[in-house]
């Protein structure tokens, strides 16, 4: 029997549900375990705070309206610098589909290399190892389509990016993307208009309902319900969205509870509910990829909008813990972020069509904490390591110098106040002065901050995502990620959460 996507505005009265399994948060980790348990014959509530949109009404949002009504707090949140670090501002989705709906497609399986320090340094058991998830991935990369981007649908940035990668001795190889159809609007963090972008709302979510998975939009979960150590529910609010007011009484009783509220909210239902904090884990560890993006001015027309958003990377700096992936953003919030005021400002959001962009971020060491707020959103806080720190630099010359190899007139480095600079200029900046603060940086992927962990004293989750000292209670999302990984996460989530689910459907009930 086929499930439905119910939105807030359905109800009338307060909703006492109950079901086998219900799972909270409807992104790349909570979307996986829902499909995997409905298909198993479970009866799967899906509960997601944000509000559900069709691919046509997402993609019908201009940029700065999707970011009011899709993107979590508006794109607002900080991650606060301890230390000597730059402010970083971290995004997520807050949707049916979560961060998924919002990716720029970008597929990568987690590097053997992290694998064996998961299993060599943390103590991980080989299911989690590289060769025994090959089954999570091949499962994770079917459903999603994930696919190899075409040399022909590289942006003209993107192209010249890799030509100066290969004037100074490196390489860019195509990017796998989870995209069918793609029509390289390069609008991806927005919505898919022509639901080519395979995100979970169009890949996994369709399968669970099909499979009898109810999802409930506009639904935020407070905490969970116990009886003793054992799980039993969920409870929260309907919510009117988009004022996000509190409309109804919510209250799902569950054999089952999964938490995948992603890296930022996960451990916020965890520590509402009082569990988890004994370790003195939860909400710690947190790592973000902290990223940094350089544009360059060529002579020549770019249109660097057109094509394929993410269609190329490289890893050759990975012993500098760097990632360079290709990357653009819609030139309306592109021409709003161009440096300088007036006069000077307009001059240089008309020459958009002459630049190139692309992205690179940083293995990191984590660093990062969540803390309970006075409001529903968390207070982050970050100290960057200092070998993180140190190749901030590193990273900003790199990238511009691959520029300048491919003659590139001048770059817009992300330095605050500082104005383009040409060839010369960048020999004679001195980039290990810069201070943190001037240091534009984002995140988009929250991580780790409710980690698996081979025993109770040093993580949050078990190997298969039960909260150490609970009974039926999981969490199968970015939070439970044992270590930064390097390369963007979705696919590791994902198999992760295949893992995860895999476990739940093969364990008995205790
Ligand atoms: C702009 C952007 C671009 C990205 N691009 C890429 C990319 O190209 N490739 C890649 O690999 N990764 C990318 N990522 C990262 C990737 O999308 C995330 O790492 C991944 O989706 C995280 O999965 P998750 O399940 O942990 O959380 P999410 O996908 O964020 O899902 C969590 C869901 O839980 C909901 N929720 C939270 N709290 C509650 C509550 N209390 N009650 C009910 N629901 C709740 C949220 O609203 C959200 O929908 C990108 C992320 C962003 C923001
Ligand atoms: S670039 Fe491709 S995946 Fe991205 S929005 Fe355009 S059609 Fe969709």
């Amino acid at each position: 029997m086929s499930g439905a996507i119910h939105k807030g505005s359905e109800h009338t009265r307060d909703l006492d549900l109950s079901c086998d399994v219900v799972v909270v948060g409807s992104g790349a980790g909570g979307a996986v375990v829902a499909t995997e348990l409905a298909l198993a014959g479970q009866h799967v509530i899906v509960l997601e705070e944000g509000p559900h949109l069709t691919a046509a009404e997402h993609g019908a949002l201009r940029a700065s309206e999707s970011v009011r009504h899709v993107w979590r707090d508006a794109a607002m949140t900080i991650a606060w610098p301890l230390g000597d670090t730059p402010p970083i501002n971290v995004t997520a989705g807050r949707v049916v589909g979560g961060s998924s709906t919002m990716t720029g497609g970008v597929c990568f399986r987690v590097p053997e290399r992290v694998h064996d320090v998961w299993l060599r340094e943390r103590g991980l058991p080989e299911a989690l190892g590289r060769k025994a998830m090959d089954a999570c991935y091949d499962a994770v990369e079917k459903a999603m389509h994930v696919e190899e981007v075409p040399v022909s649908a590289r942006s003209r940035g993107a192209a010249l990016f890799g030509e100066g990668m290969a004037r100074t001795g490196h390489a860019i190889h195509p990017m796998l993307r989870n995209t069918d159809g793609c029509k390289g609007e390069g609008r991806c963090n927005f919505g898919c208009p022509h639901t080519a972008k395979k995100s979970v709302d169009q890949s996994y979510l369709p399968r669970a309902v099909e499979a009898g998975a109810e999802i409930y939009a506009d639904s935020l979960i407070e905490r969970i319900l116990f009886d003793g150590d054992r799980a039993v529910g969920v409870e929260g609010w309907v919510l009117d969205n988009p004022r996000a007011k509190q409309r109804l009484r919510l209250r799902v009783r569950a054999r089952r509870v999964v938490l995948a509220a992603g890296g930022m909210h996960s451990p916020m239902v965890l520590a509402r509910s009082g569990v988890g904090k004994a370790s003195g884990h939860l909400g710690k560890h947190m790592t973000l990829h902290p990223g940094f993006r350089m544009i360059a001015r060529f002579d020549e027309p770019i249109f660097g909008w057109k094509g394929a958003l993410q269609p190329a990377f490289s890893d050759d700096f990975h012993a500098d813990r760097i990632t360079l992936t290709g990357l653009f953003i819609p030139h309306g919030v592109m021409a709003a972020t161009m440096p300088g005021a007036g006069k000077h400002h307009v001059e240089r959001a008309r020459n958009l069509r002459h630049l190139a962009m692309f992205g690179g971020m940083l293995h990191d060491e984590g660093g990062g904490r969540i803390w309970r707020g006075p409001g529903r959103e968390p207070i982050l806080t970050y100290r960057m390591a200092r070998e993180d720190r140190a190749a901030i630099p590193v990273l900003m010359r790199k990238m511009a110098e691959t520029f300048f190899a491919a003659g590139a007139r001048e770059c817009y480095l992300p330095i605050l106040g500082l104005e383009p600079v040409d060839a010369d200029g960048l020999k004679k900046l001195d980039l290990t002065r810069v201070k943190s603060n001037q240091i534009e940086c984002s995140s988009q992927h929250p991580l780790g901050s409710c980690r698996m962990s081979a025993t109770k004293e040093t993580g949050v989750v078990d190997p298969y995502g039960k909260v150490w000292g609970t009974r039926e209670l999981y969490v199968a999302d970015g939070s439970v990620v044992p270590t930064s990984l390097g390369v963007n996460p979705q696919v590791g989530i994902m198999a992760m959460a295949t893992h995860i689910a895999w476990g739940m459907r093969e364990a008995a009930l205790v």
